[in-house]
Protein backbone atom coordinates (compact mmCIF):
# COMPACT_ATOMS: atom_id res chain seq x y z
CA UNK A 1 0.00 0.00 0.00
CA UNK A 2 3.15 2.15 1.04
CA UNK A 3 4.87 1.59 -2.47
CA UNK A 4 1.74 2.38 -4.38
CA UNK A 5 1.06 5.80 -2.75
CA UNK A 6 4.78 6.32 -2.98
CA UNK A 7 4.80 5.17 -7.00
CA UNK A 8 1.87 7.41 -7.13
CA UNK A 9 3.65 10.85 -5.41
CA UNK A 10 6.50 9.58 -7.96
CA UNK A 11 4.51 9.17 -11.27
CA UNK A 12 2.20 11.98 -10.30
CA UNK A 13 5.11 14.50 -9.70
CA UNK A 14 5.85 17.04 -12.93
CA UNK A 15 8.86 16.61 -14.58
CA UNK A 16 11.24 19.35 -13.92
CA UNK A 17 10.25 18.60 -9.84
CA UNK A 18 11.63 14.71 -10.65
CA UNK A 19 14.60 16.45 -12.23
CA UNK A 20 14.75 18.90 -9.17
CA UNK A 21 14.82 16.08 -6.70
CA UNK A 22 17.14 14.00 -8.96
CA UNK A 23 19.68 16.84 -8.95
CA UNK A 24 19.14 17.56 -4.81
CA UNK A 25 19.44 13.88 -4.20
CA UNK A 26 22.91 13.42 -6.21
CA UNK A 27 24.14 16.05 -4.64
CA UNK A 28 23.32 14.62 -1.09
CA UNK A 29 24.51 11.14 -2.08
CA UNK A 30 27.60 12.44 -3.78
CA UNK A 31 28.60 14.68 -1.12
CA UNK A 32 28.14 11.57 1.67
CA UNK A 33 29.80 9.16 -0.97
CA UNK A 34 32.75 11.09 -2.10
CA UNK A 35 34.59 9.43 -5.27
CA UNK A 36 33.30 6.73 -5.25
CA UNK A 37 30.19 7.91 -6.76
CA UNK A 38 31.95 7.60 -9.77
CA UNK A 39 30.06 4.36 -9.71
CA UNK A 40 26.72 6.10 -10.19
CA UNK A 41 27.56 8.39 -13.03
CA UNK A 42 27.24 5.34 -16.25
CA UNK A 43 23.60 6.04 -15.51
CA UNK A 44 23.92 9.95 -16.37
CA UNK A 45 26.04 8.21 -19.39
CA UNK A 46 22.70 6.58 -20.41
CA UNK A 47 20.91 9.88 -20.34
CA UNK A 48 23.23 11.87 -21.82
CA UNK A 49 24.00 9.47 -24.75
CA UNK A 50 19.69 9.43 -25.28
CA UNK A 51 20.15 12.89 -25.76
CA UNK A 52 23.25 13.03 -28.58
CA UNK A 53 20.69 10.36 -30.56
CA UNK A 54 17.85 12.53 -31.05
CA UNK A 55 20.27 15.83 -32.14
CA UNK A 56 20.44 15.27 -35.65
CA UNK A 57 16.99 13.90 -36.38
CA UNK A 58 15.55 16.69 -34.29
CA UNK A 59 17.52 19.61 -35.65
CA UNK A 60 16.91 18.04 -39.25
CA UNK A 61 13.38 17.35 -39.26
CA UNK A 62 12.37 20.69 -36.83
CA UNK A 63 14.31 23.08 -38.61
CA UNK A 64 12.66 22.00 -42.18
CA UNK A 65 9.30 22.30 -40.37
CA UNK A 66 10.11 25.63 -39.00
CA UNK A 67 11.15 26.68 -42.30
CA UNK A 68 7.93 25.00 -44.24
CA UNK A 69 5.24 26.87 -41.29
CA UNK A 70 6.20 30.36 -42.85
CA UNK A 71 4.69 29.40 -45.69
CA UNK A 72 2.50 32.53 -45.75
CA UNK A 73 6.10 34.59 -45.22
CA UNK A 74 5.34 34.46 -49.40
CA UNK A 75 2.14 35.96 -49.17
CA UNK A 76 2.73 38.70 -46.83
CA UNK A 77 6.43 39.49 -48.36
CA UNK A 78 7.47 42.32 -47.15
CA UNK A 79 5.69 41.63 -43.24
CA UNK A 80 7.07 38.43 -43.69
CA UNK A 81 10.41 39.59 -43.94
CA UNK A 82 10.84 42.71 -41.65
CA UNK A 83 9.49 40.07 -38.90
CA UNK A 84 12.37 37.53 -39.91
CA UNK A 85 15.03 39.83 -39.74
CA UNK A 86 14.05 42.06 -36.52
CA UNK A 87 13.68 37.87 -35.11
CA UNK A 88 16.92 37.23 -36.20
CA UNK A 89 18.55 39.81 -35.49
CA UNK A 90 17.51 40.70 -31.78
CA UNK A 91 18.81 36.94 -31.40
CA UNK A 92 21.94 37.50 -31.82
CA UNK A 93 21.65 40.39 -29.68
CA UNK A 94 20.73 38.19 -26.94
CA UNK A 95 23.45 35.72 -27.16
CA UNK A 96 25.59 38.47 -27.36
CA UNK A 97 24.52 39.68 -24.16
CA UNK A 98 24.15 36.26 -22.71
CA UNK A 99 28.13 35.54 -23.67
CA UNK A 100 29.32 39.04 -22.25
CA UNK A 101 27.38 38.27 -18.76
CA UNK A 102 29.12 34.86 -18.51
CA UNK A 103 32.27 36.49 -19.59
CA UNK A 104 32.21 38.84 -16.64
CA UNK A 105 30.33 36.46 -14.09
CA UNK A 106 32.95 33.83 -14.81
CA UNK A 107 30.37 30.94 -13.47
CA UNK A 108 32.36 27.76 -14.04
CA UNK A 109 35.85 29.27 -13.49
CA UNK A 110 37.62 26.85 -10.89
CA UNK A 111 35.64 23.81 -11.49
CA UNK A 112 38.45 21.94 -13.24
CA UNK A 113 36.13 19.46 -14.10
CA UNK A 114 37.78 17.13 -16.04
CA UNK A 115 36.60 15.85 -19.63
CA UNK A 116 36.00 11.74 -20.13
CA UNK A 117 34.92 11.94 -23.95
CA UNK A 118 38.46 11.78 -25.51
CA UNK A 119 36.87 13.23 -29.05
CA UNK A 120 36.56 16.33 -27.08
CA UNK A 121 39.76 16.90 -25.33
CA UNK A 122 41.95 19.39 -27.06
CA UNK A 123 39.90 20.10 -30.56
CA UNK A 124 41.50 22.26 -32.64
CA UNK A 125 39.05 24.92 -33.55
CA UNK A 126 39.47 25.51 -37.29
CA UNK A 127 40.02 29.23 -38.42
CA UNK A 128 36.79 31.56 -38.78
CA UNK A 129 36.73 31.83 -42.75
CA UNK A 130 36.92 27.98 -42.88
CA UNK A 131 33.87 27.43 -40.09
CA UNK A 132 32.05 30.03 -42.16
CA UNK A 133 33.24 28.02 -45.76
CA UNK A 134 32.40 24.78 -44.20
CA UNK A 135 28.98 26.01 -43.47
CA UNK A 136 27.84 24.64 -46.89
CA UNK A 137 28.06 21.22 -46.65
CA UNK A 138 29.55 19.84 -50.10
CA UNK A 139 28.17 16.19 -49.33
CA UNK A 140 24.83 16.23 -46.91
CA UNK A 141 24.28 13.11 -46.50
CA UNK A 142 28.35 12.98 -44.74
CA UNK A 143 27.01 16.03 -42.93
CA UNK A 144 23.71 14.14 -41.10
CA UNK A 145 26.20 10.58 -40.75
CA UNK A 146 29.15 12.89 -39.04
CA UNK A 147 27.03 15.20 -37.15
CA UNK A 148 27.76 18.42 -38.52
CA UNK A 149 25.17 20.37 -36.98
CA UNK A 150 25.94 23.77 -39.09
CA UNK A 151 26.18 22.11 -42.21
CA UNK A 152 22.71 19.99 -41.39
CA UNK A 153 21.01 23.38 -40.23
CA UNK A 154 22.55 25.36 -43.53
CA UNK A 155 21.02 22.11 -45.71
CA UNK A 156 17.59 22.25 -43.88
CA UNK A 157 17.01 25.87 -44.33
CA UNK A 158 17.61 25.15 -47.66
CA UNK A 159 15.75 22.06 -48.52
CA UNK A 160 12.73 23.81 -46.31
CA UNK A 161 12.61 26.70 -48.72
CA UNK A 162 12.68 24.56 -51.47
CA UNK A 163 9.67 22.26 -50.46
CA UNK A 164 7.87 25.34 -49.76
CA UNK A 165 8.92 27.13 -53.73
CA UNK A 166 7.57 23.20 -54.84
CA UNK A 167 4.16 24.24 -54.29
CA UNK A 168 1.52 21.43 -54.23
CA UNK A 169 4.93 19.03 -55.52
CA UNK A 170 6.48 19.59 -52.04
CA UNK A 171 3.43 18.89 -49.82
CA UNK A 172 3.81 15.03 -49.46
CA UNK A 173 7.43 15.41 -48.45
CA UNK A 174 6.67 18.31 -45.64
CA UNK A 175 3.78 16.20 -44.38
CA UNK A 176 6.41 13.28 -44.17
CA UNK A 177 8.59 16.03 -42.16
CA UNK A 178 6.00 17.38 -40.49
CA UNK A 179 5.29 13.77 -38.85
CA UNK A 180 8.47 12.48 -38.61
CA UNK A 181 9.42 16.31 -36.57
CA UNK A 182 6.22 15.14 -34.26
CA UNK A 183 7.74 11.61 -34.02
CA UNK A 184 11.01 13.40 -32.53
CA UNK A 185 9.39 15.51 -29.95
CA UNK A 186 7.24 12.27 -28.78
CA UNK A 187 10.99 10.90 -28.61
CA UNK A 188 12.20 13.85 -26.75
CA UNK A 189 9.86 13.42 -24.88
CA UNK A 190 10.08 9.75 -23.97
CA UNK A 191 14.28 10.38 -23.91
CA UNK A 192 13.41 13.41 -20.94
CA UNK A 193 11.66 11.30 -18.55
CA UNK A 194 15.05 9.56 -18.17
CA UNK A 195 16.28 13.15 -16.75
CA UNK A 196 15.89 12.47 -13.46
CA UNK A 197 17.81 9.65 -13.10
CA UNK A 198 20.39 10.95 -15.29
CA UNK A 199 20.85 13.73 -13.71
CA UNK A 200 21.09 12.25 -10.21
CA UNK A 201 23.95 9.92 -11.65
CA UNK A 202 25.57 12.75 -12.88
CA UNK A 203 25.11 15.02 -9.96
CA UNK A 204 26.13 12.10 -7.70
CA UNK A 205 29.69 11.80 -9.86
CA UNK A 206 30.22 15.58 -9.48
CA UNK A 207 29.47 16.59 -6.62
CA UNK A 208 31.73 13.26 -4.76
CA UNK A 209 34.18 14.48 -7.09
CA UNK A 210 33.92 18.50 -6.48
CA UNK A 211 32.45 18.44 -3.11
CA UNK A 212 30.19 21.37 -2.63
CA UNK A 213 31.88 23.58 -4.22
CA UNK A 214 29.11 22.55 -7.63
CA UNK A 215 26.98 24.73 -5.93
CA UNK A 216 27.69 28.48 -6.39
CA UNK A 217 28.60 28.55 -9.91
CA UNK A 218 24.91 26.90 -10.53
CA UNK A 219 24.21 30.32 -8.19
CA UNK A 220 26.01 31.99 -10.52
CA UNK A 221 24.60 30.48 -13.55
CA UNK A 222 20.80 31.41 -12.45
CA UNK A 223 22.08 35.02 -11.64
CA UNK A 224 23.42 36.01 -15.26
CA UNK A 225 20.46 34.24 -17.03
CA UNK A 226 18.07 36.22 -15.08
CA UNK A 227 20.26 39.92 -14.95
CA UNK A 228 20.96 38.61 -18.91
CA UNK A 229 17.26 38.27 -19.62
CA UNK A 230 16.30 41.56 -17.57
CA UNK A 231 18.75 43.95 -19.61
CA UNK A 232 17.76 42.26 -22.78
CA UNK A 233 13.71 43.72 -22.05
CA UNK A 234 14.48 47.03 -20.00
CA UNK A 235 17.44 48.14 -22.10
CA UNK A 236 17.28 46.43 -25.81
CA UNK A 237 13.62 45.87 -26.05
CA UNK A 238 12.27 49.30 -24.64
CA UNK A 239 15.04 50.91 -26.33
CA UNK A 240 13.72 49.54 -30.17
CA UNK A 241 10.43 50.46 -28.86
CA UNK A 242 11.55 54.32 -28.40
CA UNK A 243 14.19 54.86 -31.21
CA UNK A 244 12.91 52.60 -33.65
CA UNK A 245 9.01 52.66 -33.05
CA UNK A 246 9.08 56.37 -31.74
CA UNK A 247 6.89 55.00 -29.07
CA UNK A 248 6.72 54.58 -24.95
CA UNK A 249 8.32 51.83 -23.78
CA UNK A 250 6.46 51.98 -20.12
CA UNK A 251 3.10 51.11 -22.25
CA UNK A 252 5.06 48.72 -24.02
CA UNK A 253 6.07 47.41 -20.56
CA UNK A 254 2.95 47.17 -19.05
CA UNK A 255 0.88 45.76 -21.75
CA UNK A 256 3.07 42.97 -21.56
CA UNK A 257 2.96 42.13 -18.09
CA UNK A 258 0.40 39.34 -18.42
CA UNK A 259 1.81 37.52 -21.38
CA UNK A 260 5.10 37.56 -19.46
CA UNK A 261 3.60 36.19 -16.37
CA UNK A 262 1.57 33.47 -18.49
CA UNK A 263 4.76 32.70 -19.74
CA UNK A 264 7.11 32.49 -16.86
CA UNK A 265 4.62 30.03 -15.41
CA UNK A 266 3.45 27.30 -18.13
CA UNK A 267 7.17 27.81 -19.66
CA UNK A 268 5.83 27.36 -23.68
CA UNK A 269 5.74 30.23 -25.58
CA UNK A 270 3.19 28.60 -27.65
CA UNK A 271 1.04 27.81 -24.98
CA UNK A 272 1.49 31.62 -23.83
CA UNK A 273 0.12 32.73 -27.61
CA UNK A 274 -3.45 33.47 -26.98
CA UNK A 275 -2.29 35.41 -23.63
CA UNK A 276 0.64 37.08 -25.85
CA UNK A 277 -2.06 37.95 -28.99
CA UNK A 278 -4.60 39.37 -26.60
CA UNK A 279 -2.23 41.75 -25.04
CA UNK A 280 -1.39 42.63 -28.55
CA UNK A 281 -4.48 43.25 -29.82
CA UNK A 282 -6.33 45.04 -26.55
CA UNK A 283 -3.33 46.45 -24.97
CA UNK A 284 -1.00 47.46 -27.37
CA UNK A 285 -3.34 48.39 -30.63
CA UNK A 286 -1.65 46.45 -33.13
CA UNK A 287 -4.25 44.76 -35.93
CA UNK A 288 -5.72 41.72 -36.47
CA UNK A 289 -3.82 40.83 -39.12
CA UNK A 290 -0.08 41.55 -38.59
CA UNK A 291 -0.47 39.84 -34.66
CA UNK A 292 -2.32 36.71 -35.97
CA UNK A 293 0.58 36.30 -38.45
CA UNK A 294 3.58 38.12 -36.80
CA UNK A 295 3.12 36.53 -33.48
CA UNK A 296 2.82 33.20 -34.11
CA UNK A 297 5.56 33.24 -36.65
CA UNK A 298 7.51 35.08 -33.61
CA UNK A 299 6.79 31.67 -30.66
CA UNK A 300 7.96 29.21 -33.74
CA UNK A 301 11.24 30.91 -34.58
CA UNK A 302 12.10 33.82 -32.19
CA UNK A 303 13.65 32.80 -28.96
CA UNK A 304 16.09 35.42 -27.61
CA UNK A 305 15.88 34.35 -24.43
CA UNK A 306 16.50 30.46 -25.26
CA UNK A 307 19.70 32.18 -27.36
CA UNK A 308 20.77 34.12 -23.93
CA UNK A 309 20.75 31.37 -22.09
CA UNK A 310 22.27 29.25 -24.41
CA UNK A 311 25.51 31.61 -24.60
CA UNK A 312 25.50 31.85 -20.63
CA UNK A 313 25.64 27.67 -20.25
CA UNK A 314 27.87 27.16 -23.50
CA UNK A 315 30.66 29.45 -21.83
CA UNK A 316 29.64 27.70 -18.36
CA UNK A 317 30.58 24.64 -19.63
CA UNK A 318 33.50 25.82 -21.30
CA UNK A 319 35.08 27.55 -18.24
CA UNK A 320 33.87 24.48 -15.86
CA UNK A 321 35.67 21.86 -17.89
CA UNK A 322 38.22 24.44 -18.75
CA UNK A 323 38.58 24.91 -22.38
CA UNK A 324 39.62 28.28 -23.94
CA UNK A 325 37.28 29.60 -26.70
CA UNK A 326 38.32 31.09 -29.44
CA UNK A 327 36.71 34.24 -31.01
CA UNK A 328 36.15 31.70 -34.02
CA UNK A 329 33.36 29.61 -31.46
CA UNK A 330 32.13 32.78 -30.31
CA UNK A 331 31.14 33.20 -33.82
CA UNK A 332 30.22 29.77 -34.12
CA UNK A 333 27.39 29.67 -30.93
CA UNK A 334 25.98 32.87 -32.29
CA UNK A 335 25.44 31.52 -35.92
CA UNK A 336 24.35 28.19 -34.46
CA UNK A 337 22.18 29.83 -31.16
CA UNK A 338 20.77 32.07 -33.76
CA UNK A 339 19.89 29.91 -36.76
CA UNK A 340 18.93 26.80 -34.19
CA UNK A 341 16.39 28.98 -32.71
CA UNK A 342 14.57 28.83 -35.71
CA UNK A 343 14.15 24.99 -35.26
CA UNK A 344 13.17 25.43 -31.53
CA UNK A 345 9.68 24.40 -30.04
CA UNK A 346 7.74 27.02 -27.74
CA UNK A 347 7.61 24.05 -25.16
CA UNK A 348 9.45 23.80 -21.92
CA UNK A 349 12.72 22.60 -21.91
CA UNK A 350 12.90 22.63 -25.55
CA UNK A 351 16.28 24.97 -25.15
CA UNK A 352 18.20 22.37 -23.12
CA UNK A 353 17.91 20.37 -26.02
CA UNK A 354 19.24 22.87 -28.39
CA UNK A 355 22.09 23.66 -25.80
CA UNK A 356 23.32 20.37 -26.66
CA UNK A 357 23.74 20.84 -30.30
CA UNK A 358 25.42 24.19 -29.58
CA UNK A 359 27.38 22.02 -27.23
CA UNK A 360 28.31 19.44 -30.12
CA UNK A 361 29.10 22.53 -32.97
CA UNK A 362 31.99 24.01 -30.58
CA UNK A 363 32.82 20.43 -29.11
CA UNK A 364 32.13 21.18 -26.27
CA UNK A 365 31.48 17.64 -23.73
CA UNK A 366 27.54 16.91 -22.96
CA UNK A 367 28.46 16.04 -19.70
CA UNK A 368 27.85 19.66 -18.80
CA UNK A 369 24.09 19.33 -20.19
CA UNK A 370 23.33 17.37 -16.94
CA UNK A 371 24.66 19.42 -14.55
CA UNK A 372 23.03 22.64 -15.96
CA UNK A 373 19.58 20.56 -16.79
CA UNK A 374 18.74 20.12 -12.52
CA UNK A 375 18.70 24.08 -12.81
CA UNK A 376 16.80 24.12 -15.82
CA UNK A 377 13.04 24.92 -14.96
CA UNK A 378 14.19 27.77 -13.32
CA UNK A 379 16.07 29.25 -15.75
CA UNK A 380 13.45 28.49 -18.51
CA UNK A 381 10.93 30.45 -16.49
CA UNK A 382 13.06 34.11 -17.31
CA UNK A 383 13.75 32.42 -20.75
CA UNK A 384 10.20 32.05 -21.97
CA UNK A 385 9.14 35.14 -20.53
CA UNK A 386 11.91 37.10 -22.72
CA UNK A 387 10.75 34.99 -25.87
CA UNK A 388 7.18 36.75 -25.64
CA UNK A 389 8.33 39.63 -24.52
CA UNK A 390 10.37 39.95 -28.15
CA UNK A 391 7.76 37.90 -30.11
CA UNK A 392 5.26 41.63 -28.67
CA UNK A 393 8.36 44.32 -29.39
CA UNK A 394 8.75 42.69 -33.17
CA UNK A 395 5.27 42.68 -33.61
CA UNK A 396 4.71 46.43 -32.22
CA UNK A 397 7.45 47.53 -34.66
CA UNK A 398 6.07 45.99 -37.51
CA UNK A 399 2.89 47.08 -36.93
CA UNK A 400 3.83 50.62 -36.72
CA UNK A 401 5.70 50.38 -39.26
CA UNK A 402 2.93 49.37 -41.84
CA UNK A 403 0.43 51.72 -40.23
CA UNK A 404 -1.57 48.45 -38.08
CA UNK A 405 -0.98 50.39 -34.80
CA UNK A 406 -3.77 52.22 -33.14
CA UNK A 407 -1.71 54.45 -31.05
CA UNK A 408 -4.49 55.52 -29.07
CA UNK A 409 -5.45 51.82 -27.75
CA UNK A 410 -1.14 51.65 -27.14
CA UNK A 411 -1.22 54.98 -25.48
CA UNK A 412 -3.91 53.86 -23.39
CA UNK A 413 -2.33 50.13 -21.71
CA UNK A 414 -1.39 52.10 -18.91
CA UNK A 415 -4.61 53.38 -17.46
CA UNK A 416 -6.31 50.18 -18.92
CA UNK A 417 -3.99 47.58 -16.30
CA UNK A 418 -4.63 49.95 -13.55
CA UNK A 419 -7.98 49.42 -13.96
CA UNK A 420 -8.16 45.60 -14.48
CA UNK A 421 -5.05 45.23 -11.62
N1 LIG B 1 10.41 27.04 -23.06
C1 LIG B 1 10.89 27.91 -24.10
C2 LIG B 1 9.73 28.51 -24.86
O1 LIG B 1 8.68 27.96 -24.89
C3 LIG B 1 11.80 27.24 -25.04
C4 LIG B 1 13.02 26.84 -24.26
O2 LIG B 1 13.03 25.80 -23.61
O3 LIG B 1 14.00 27.59 -24.28
O4 LIG B 1 9.85 29.54 -25.44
Amino acid sequence: MTNKTSTNFWGGLALWKKILVGMVLGVIVGAIMGPSAEMLKPIGTLFINAIKMLIVPLVFCSLIVGVTSMKDTSKMGRIGLKAIILYLGTTAVAITIGLTLANIFLPGVGLNMSITDPNVAGKEAPALVQTLLNMIPKNPVNALASGNILQIIIFALGLGIALTLCGEKGEPAIKVFESLAEAMYKLTEIVMKLAPYGVFGLMAWVAGKYGMDILLPLIKVIAAVYIGCLLHVLVFYTGMISFIGRLNPIQYLKGLVNPAAVAFTTTSSSGTLPATIKAAREEMGVSKGISSFVLPLGATINMDGTALYQGVCALFIAQAFGIDLEFSDYIVIILTSTLASIGTAGVPGAGLIMLSLVLTTVGLPLEGLAIVAGIDRILDMARTSVNVCGDLMVTILVGKSENELDESIYNKAASRLDKTA
